[in-house]
């Protein structure tokens, strides 16, 4: 949320207020490999695929080859995930809690919500993972700057995950997505402690985009990155399509 209110005000409010329109096949298997990943918990792929093609039939897609496209590809995700769960452990992070909510106050700002899993690595550090199940993965240079990680961050910090620890060890994007390569693709962005430049950058971000969210006008920050697939453009008066509001 960070992100999307930095990249474009207009998108982040007109979101928020439900003008997402109806959710998209492509978001609903997403959904399905979170809700896997999490039911399962640490398992080996065979067994993700199993529960895959057990719950396939929720998404209510038409039998064909489209839909079969579209399983090999959640299947090619949860390959990854299982992947991914080898390389982890062998890196000494362990799992120690998945879809965990939380509520943390930092400053002005209160940040809420759900995360995808925590892990709590060798030196006892957390970090918080987000699973991607999309096509797009930030730059480096966006990672070490991401406003949802560096948020994840300080709720860290925070204590808001205290009973597996506050020291933060980093947070990371783990592809599994058209994004990733041929196996795993975890994107990882330093502790902030660790940050060579300004180790405050994110505090900062989050200041400002609080001070932001507060405010009583959005403004419209066209960029063809965000505005190429923003799903509230027929709305917004910087585009032909919602000039005529
Ligand atoms: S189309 Fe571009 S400028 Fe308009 S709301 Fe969406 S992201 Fe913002």
């Amino acid at each position: 949320m960070v992100d999307r209110f930095g990249q474009c005000g207009l998108q982040w409010v007109l979101r928020a207020s439900g003008g997402d329109g109806p959710s998209m096949g492509a978001q609903d298997i997403g959904t399905l490999v979170h809700e896997i990943a999490h039911d399962l918990g640490d398992t080996d792929a065979a067994s993700y695929a199993a529960e895959l093609e057990r719950r396939w039939g929720r998404l209510g897609l038409p039998p064909g080859w489209l839909s079969r496209r579209d399983l090999a590809r959640a299947t090619a995700m949860t390959d990854r995930l299982a992947t991914y769960h080898r390389e982890a452990d062998a890196g000494g992070w362990r799992r120690a809690a998945s879809e965990q909510a939380m509520r943390v106050a930092l400053g002005r700002a209160v940040v809420g919500g759900t995360v995808d899993r925590v892990e709590v690595g060798p030196s006892g550090a957390v970090r918080v993972v987000d699973l991607k199940t999309g096509s797009r993965k930030p730059t480096k240079d966006d990672l070490a700057r991401h406003g949802q990680l560096g948020a994840y961050q300080l709720a860290v910090e925070a204590g808001a995950f205290a009973e597996h620890g506050t020291g933060s060890g980093g947070a990371a994007l783990l592809q599994l997505g058209r994004a990733a390569n041929k196996t795993t693709t975890l994107q990882v962005q330093i502790p902030l402690a660790d940050d060579p430049v300004d180790p405050g950058w994110a505090r900062e971000l989050l200041e400002r985009t609080a001070e932001g969210m507060a405010a009583a006008t959005f403004t419209a920050l066209p960029a063809r990155e965000v505005c190429g697939t923003c799903q509230v453009k027929d709305s917004c008066p910087a585009q032909p399509e919602g000039r005529r509001l």
